[in-house]
């Protein structure tokens, strides 16, 4: 399709037509259609998006087999934009910022916000069933006037889109919004969980299950702490190449083995590893995740998003034995507080996210980004919202 065939109007403060990605049914491809965006209500920000990637958990609710259904609906939240207008009571953003939506937001003013622990923001903690914004309930995209549902509070499957000023890291203006794109799910998730959260002591032995950009960059994060060993384990073996290059020294494939992976890994590090981060969204993964590691000290996280009926079900024993469960949205980082300095570790050279970035795409062939992510084929897709 070509999108030069559309015309899209944005006036400061009016309802505009904009070409967004919509999902129409569970499932089934993306159509890129004219859809109406209102101007931002108060506390909101209206943002232009140049990138965005796909990350699993769009998929998760695309395809809507695990999760609750909510169609028609505009997916994507991992982006970079440019602000466009502000509503009433935004002061921290202007026009022509550069900022990162983020699926949960920071309030700065409730108990979690003002908690150093916590990025579970009482007011703007990531919410996959709403669809709509907090401000009326209502959404801002509509075609014809039928409305078109939010997702996690970003929708950055379109050229522009309205979000809560919360839920915005205002970063700075010089970092590539192509690249850094993707700091705003995956990568600042998975650096996060092992980071902020697993916090492997120097020496220590890290498994990772899952090898995606979400596993590979806890994988980074278990490298940048000096973990001596780093156990990637997934059941596609064409990750393990590449997770070579984010710092795994052994790889596990769970179908080479007749018993469960927790007690191969049990076996390979003498009782256990120290610590583990779970970055699939199985439950047969978190388990096994959370079985792995040492008595006395181990501690397992968990970041995958699970199927809305999963169980995690263990002998309590495994807990009696010292062991710690831990779970983490967005790597425990308080997206507008944190965020711009995760950046600031791309732009000083400590983080890469280049070799993230697999694939690129125009906006108009996104649906090839979820035949990329079905295949498990590449890290994370580019989709460029300008031709
Ligand atoms: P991805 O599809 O790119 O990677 C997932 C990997 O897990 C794949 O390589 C797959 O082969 C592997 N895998 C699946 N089942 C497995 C199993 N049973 N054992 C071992 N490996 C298995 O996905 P991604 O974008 O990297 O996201 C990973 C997970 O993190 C998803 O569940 C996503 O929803 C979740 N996520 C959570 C947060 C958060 O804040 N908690 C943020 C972003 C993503
Ligand atoms: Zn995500």
């Amino acid at each position: 399709m070509n999108l030069n065939a559309y015309i899209s109007i944005i006036f400061f403060g009016y309802v505009s037509v904009i070409v967004a990605a919509v999902a129409w049914e569970a499932g089934k491809p993306l159509v890129i259609e004219e859809v109406e965006v209102a101007p931002p209500q108060t506390n909101e920000v209206r943002v232009k998006i140049l990138f965005t990637s796909l990350c699993h958990t769009d998929v998760y609710f695309w395809e809507a087999k695990g999760q609750n259904p909510l169609f028609p609906r505009i997916y994507g939240h991992e982006a970079g934009g440019i602000v466009e207008s502000v509503g009433e009571g935004v002061t921290d953003l202007k026009p022509g910022d550069h900022v990162l939506p983020v699926f949960t937001g920071e309030c700065k003013e409730c108990a979690h916000c003002k908690s150093e622990e916590s990025n579970m923001c009482d007011l703007l903690r990531i919410n996959t069933d709403r669809g709509v914004m907090l401000n009326d309930g209502k959404s801002r995209f509509s075609i014809n006037g039928r409305p078109i549902y939010h997702f996690v509070g970003t929708s950055t499957f379109s050229e522009y889109t309205v979000i809560h000023v919360g839920c915005l890291a205002k970063i700075n203006p010089l970092a590539p919004l192509d690249k850094v794109c993707v700091l705003s799910c995956g990568i600042s998730t998975g650096l996060g969980a092992t980071l902020n959260v697993a916090k492997p002591a120097k020496g220590s032995t890290v498994a990772v299950f899952g090898l995606g950009a979400v596993g590979l960059a806890a994988a980074e994060g278990a490298r940048i702490a000096g973990a001596s060993r780093i156990i990637g384990v997934d059941l596609n073996s064409n990750r393990f190449k590449e997770a070579k290059k984010f710092g795994a020294t052994e790889f596990v494939n769970p179908k080479d083995y007749n018993k469960p992976v927790q007690e191969v890994i049990a076996e390979m590090t003498n009782g256990g590893v120290d610590r583990s981060v779970e970055c699939t969204g199985n439950i047969d993964a978190m388990i096994s995740a959370f079985e792995c590691v040492h008595d006395g000290w181990g501690v397992a996280v968990l970041v995958g998003v699970p199927h809305k009926d999963a169980v995690f079900k263990t002998h309590p024993m495994n807990l009696l034995n010292e062991r710690t469960l831990k779970g983490t949205f967005f790597g425990n980082y308080k997206p507008r507080s944190d965020l711009p300095s995760v950046v600031e570790k791309y732009m000083s050279k400590e983080l890469e996210v280049e070799k993230f970035i697999t694939h690129t795409v125009p906006f108009s062939e996104i649906n090839k980004a979820f035949e990329y992510m079905l295949r498990g084929e590449g890290l994370r897709c580019i989709i460029r919202m300008e031709e």
